[in-house]
């Protein structure tokens, strides 16, 4: 039996590596000049390379139970397992998630791709596949630089569009496409948010620990607590990462969303304005300008000031009356920015969205549309947070895939 896989990133070859079997030509196509270029970037060149906490709750996507057959069976522990046989000692940090002892992702990709040759896996670089066609209970498969090749059952491992320059992009969804399968729009998940702002230009670059909120229909549907850092055309960083999927969303389903950032998430509303108002009676004679350097990232200050109604900064911080101290208490629980959109994908982590799965097979992921076609990773609509969710998919998914892949007929 020949299976192919289309794909080298991280579900595409732990799907070759379940798929050879005694018996199982396997062949893997990638279009990079190799194999696992992506997972190279992962958790920072450390490869966060699952979670302890596989909750439900940490996947999303259209039909957010899909996940959980394949994730019962290749849980964390799982993963733990398929990775000390290969030579990977892990380690837990905070949060759960789990990393190379080595600190290198490059090991993890070193362990697969040996994996792979020991099980003579067939790799076939810069191989970009342009078609699979059905041919009676065969596939065609037309890849770049190489004559058709015939087989018998073909895993589809694509990935998604986010980070391009790290293979990220849509050919996998019109191979879906083109074999019968309805594409849930993709948008950018784990990624920067672009707002709408007059002061991006004054704080771009400014980084400082805060906290974000979501506000969509009124009500706030995301916030998360962390690093946030604005930039030359929106925020980013983790707690920004964190909300992004869901502000997403809201904006495809045509809601307006707003983005609160919060400057001071360690002080209660009472506190902060006790603050305020302390540093504003302590030096009256100071500028407005100087107030609050030492307590905000001075970068912030003019903008922050700006926002909440005071135009002259060198005025008398003393002469600043009450109700305008207040202004600036309110910016500082929660500067309001509209939210213009995710991404872009060069900058996004994951793709949110993707291959329908309510046409894919939740315990095998083989397709419903098309026998023998499997899927697997991102290019499902699957998604997860940050923290090592989203490789748990990928290497979970893949082994499910390669496995039904392999099934003697
Ligand atoms: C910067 C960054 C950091 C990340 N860090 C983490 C982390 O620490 N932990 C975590 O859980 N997740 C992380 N992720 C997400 C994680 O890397 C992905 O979810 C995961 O790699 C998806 O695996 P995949 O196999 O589905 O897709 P990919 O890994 O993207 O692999 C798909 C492969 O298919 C190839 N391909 C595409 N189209 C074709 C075609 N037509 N023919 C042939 N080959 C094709 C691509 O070149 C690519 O190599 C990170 C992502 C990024 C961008």
């Amino acid at each position: 039996m020949r299976v192919a896989i289309i794909g080298g990133g991280a579900s595409g070859m732990v799907a070759a590596i379940a798929a050879s079997r005694p018996g199982v030509e396997v062949l893997l196509f990638e279009k990079g000049e190799r194999v696992g270029r992506k997972l190279l970037a992962t958790g920072n060149g450390r490869c966060n390379l699952t979670n302890l906490d596989l909750d439900p709750v940490h996947f999303h996507g259209s039909l957010p139970a899909f996940s959980r057959p394949v994730l019962a069976r290749h849980d964390a522990a799982w993963t733990l397992r398929f990775f000390g046989a290969l030579g990977i000692t892990p380690v837990v940090e905070d949060r759960d998630r789990v990393f190379p002892r080595s600190g290198q992702a490059s090991s993890v990709l070193d362990v697969l791709r040996w994996r792979m040759e020991e099980l003579g896996a067939q790799v076939r670089c810069k191989g970009t596949v342009r078609d699979v066609r059905v041919s009676g209970r065969a596939f065609q498969v037309f890849a770049d630089s190489a004559l058709p090749e015939t087989v018998d059952r073909v895993v589809l491992a694509t990935g998604g569009r986010a980070a391009p320059t790290l293979g990220g992009d849509v050919s996998g969804y019109a191979l879906a496409h083109a074999l019968g399968h309805r594409i849930i729009e993709p948008f950018p998940a784990l990624a920067p948010l672009r707002l709408s702002s007059p002061w991006l230009r004054q704080v771009q670059g400014t980084r400082f620990d805060g906290a974000v909120e979501v506000l969509a229909g009124g009500e706030i549907v995301a916030s998360a607590r962390g690093e946030v850092l604005f930039t030359e055309h929106g925020a980013s960083g983790p707690a920004v990462l964190d909300v992004s999927r869901v502000a997403g969303e809201r904006l495809l389903a045509g809601q307006p969303v707003r983005l609160n950032v919060i400057l001071a998430p360690d002080l209660e509303p009472d506190a902060l304005r006790r603050e305020i108002d302390r540093r504003f009676e302590q030096l009256p004679q100071r500028p407005v300008s100087t107030v609050l350097v030492g307590f905000l990232n001075k970068r912030l200050v003019p903008a922050v000031l700006r926002e909440s109604g005071l135009a002259d900064l060198e005025r008398c911080a003393g002469a600043v009356p009450a109700e305008a101290r207040g202004r600036i208490a309110e910016v500082l629980e929660g500067w309001p920015f509209d939210v213009a959109g995710t991404g872009p994908w060069a900058h996004a982590q994951v793709t949110a969205g993707g291959v329908d799965v309510a046409e894919v097979d939740p315990g095998t992921l083989e397709s419903r549309r098309v026998p023998n076609l499997f899927l697997a990773g991102e290019m499902l609509d699957v998604d997860g947070d940050c923290g090592g969710f989203n490789l748990q998919w990928a290497w979970a998914s893949g082994h499910v895939a390669g496995e039904g892949a392999s099934r003697p007929a």
